[in-house]
Order: structure tokens, then sequence, then C-alpha cells
């Protein structure tokens, strides 16, 4: 049978599209099996100079946007399958949990973050807090009490929007409190993560590093458009006057409370895809290195067979 050419080409075009599909489910498969995005985003350790840091860069990543797009689909069962699991083991009995910390710069895209990474997850399993200038009540505890309070349950994926890093970054740049209480800050908080994680808390931490170009044109983006107006403060161009000393901050606090335990992440945020494609395999990558399986029944499921068969 001769086949003609708009046939051929659809054969052709079918093929190809069977082959990138087979060829990109591979890659993440490959990707969730390893630490490959784990290890290229881990921050190295000792001294930190967040300006020699690409934030468009895209380690772990060679394809373009579509195809992170779609990795990131096609992983997205998996994470929620991940999640549900450490729900499952929680709600039996375990007592794991994960926290994401999310630290960056406004605009860097910790919203987004949870929207669209943490928006593939069962929202049931997952705990958001956002930490703002601690209130009266707060001030009047430790820098770490209102946290410990904000710690997820066991089998839940904690996330904090913000976080105990304010109390060395923010505080610092504003002279908040005396360089004699912020700097001891930095080993109560290894101390603190430590324990946490011995207490069965996988920490993930994440830097989302913007360039401060395209952290300006966001700003312009939320004046421009009404919807986003909201978002916008005015004291959010004061704060990008001090992007230097914020930068020095961020870059003493990576460095110093890069413990193996509680490593950081240094995911760049110039571009929103490569951002929501990194966490996602980053979290995908830590779950399945905590091997979480199903609980096991602990009744007879035969015997509650038969009884559900027998019920009226
Ligand atoms: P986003 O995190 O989405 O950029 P935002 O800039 O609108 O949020 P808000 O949620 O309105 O911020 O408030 C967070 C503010 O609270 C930030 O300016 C942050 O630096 C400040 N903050 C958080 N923790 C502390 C702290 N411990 N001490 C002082 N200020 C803090």
């Amino acid at each position: 049978m001769v086949k003609t050419r708009a046939a051929a080409q659809a054969a052709t075009k079918a093929e190809v599209a069977k082959a990138t599909k087979a060829k990109l489910a591979d890659r993440a498969e490959r990707a969730s099996d390893s630490s490959r995005v784990t290890d290229a985003l881990r921050l190295p350790q000792g001294p930190v100079d967040l300006g020699l840091v690409d934030a468009r860069g895209t380690p772990g990543f060679d394809g373009k946007k579509p195809d992170a797009e779609r990795e990131r689909a096609d992983l997205a069962g998996r994470l929620g399958d991940l999640q549900e699991r450490l729900f499952a083991e929680g709600r039996t009995g375990g007592t794991r949990s994960l926290l994401l910390v999310l630290q960056g710069m406004d605009t860097s895209g910790k919203g987004g973050t949870v929207r669209h990474v943490i928006g593939q997850m069962d929202p049931q399993g997952c705990a958001i807090r956002s930490f703002r200038a601690p209130t009266e009540q707060e001030r009047k505890h430790d820098f770490l009490w209102r946290i410990k309070r904000a710690l997820p349950a066991p089998g839940l994926v904690g996330v904090f929007d913000r976080s105990h890093y304010e109390d060395v970054v923010v505080v610092r740049v504003h002279d908040l409190a005396p360089e004699a209480t912020w700097s001891r800050r930095y080993e109560a908080i290894n101390r603190f993560e430590s324990q946490l994680v011995g207490s069965g808390t996988v920490v993930v931490k994440c830097f989302l590093h913007i360039s401060r170009g395209v952290s300006r044109d966001r700003l312009l983006a939320r004046l421009d458009d009404p919807t986003k107006r909201w978002k916008y403060r005015p004291g959010d161009v004061d704060e990008r006057a001090r992007w230097d000393d914020y930068m020095a901050a961020y870059g003493d606090a990576l460095a110093r409370c890069n413990t193996d335990v509680a490593p950081w992440h240094l995911v760049p945020a110039d571009r929103k895809w490569y951002r929501n494609w990194a966490i996602t395999h980053l979290l995908v990558e830590r779950f399945e290195a905590m091997a979480l399986t199903w609980p096991v029944a602990d009744f007879d499921v035969e015997a509650e067979r038969e009884r559900v068969l027998a019920s009226p």
C-alpha cells in the first residue's frame, strides 16, 4: 500500500510526539529517582556572594519553558501521591513532616511558589504560614517562639512564607535589634533546626534569588495592572534602596545556617517557570528520600470485607 504524503507526515508527527513524550517522562522519572536537582541547587559550604549568582540560571535543566511546564505537570501526580503517603503516615501514628522554608526579596515569588507548587498538592495536607513583623505579644517572647507554634503537625507539609530568617535579615538591615542580639541567632537557628530534623521534620530551605532588574519590572507590573496593584506597597521602593544591605545580610544568613541537616538551596527566580520546576523537583526528591510507604491496615482486611458485604 502506498502511503499518501499527508498520511506519512501525520505518522511522523505522531511518532515524534510519542518519542518526545517518552523522553520527557523518562527525564521526569530519572530526575525524581535521584537527587539531581537537590544537588544542583544546594548551596556549597563557605562564604556566599549573591552578587555572583545568576538569577536567570536554570541549574539542572537544559530544556525550554514548555518542556519545563510539561515536565512539571507530569511530576504533579507523583508529588501529590508522595504527599498523601506522608499524610496517611501521620494519620496512622507516624511522626514525620516536611517543612518548606521560603525566603527572598519582595517579588521573588514566594506567593507564586505557594500557588503553583504547593497548589499541586492536597490542601488538607498542607499548612501555610506567613510571617510579618512580630505583634506586641510575639515580641514578648524569644524570636523562635512564634515559629515553634507554627510548625507542621505530623503528616503535614508546612510552608513558611518568610520565617525565623527575617530575624537575622530584616532585623539586621533595619537595625531593629542590636548586633549582639541578632548575631547570636545564627547558632540558635542551627540548634533549633537540628532539633527539628532530629524529631522527624525534613527541612527544605529555599532562597528565591531574583535580580534587581527583574524585581523592578515586577513592581512596575504591579502598578500597571489594576488587578495586581493591591500587592504593591509604597514601602517596597524603600526596601529596594537597601538591596545591597539585604544581599549582604542574606549572604551571611545562608552561609552561617547552611548545615548538613538543614542545608540551603539557591533557586534562581528570575524565570518563574524554572522556579516552579525546580521546587517541584526538589520536593519530589526530598519526599523520595523519605521512603514513604502506604500504611499497612491494622485490621483483618478479609474479615472487614465480609462485614461490609453483609451490612445492610
Ligand atoms: P511578600 O512576602 O509576599 O513579599 P509583603 O512584602 O507584602 O509580602 P507582608 O506579608 O505584608 O509583606 O509583610 C511582611 C513584612 O514583614 C516584610 O517586610 C518582612 O520583612 C516583615 N517581617 C517579617 N518578619 C519580621 C521580623 N521578625 N521582624 C521584622 N519584620 C519582619
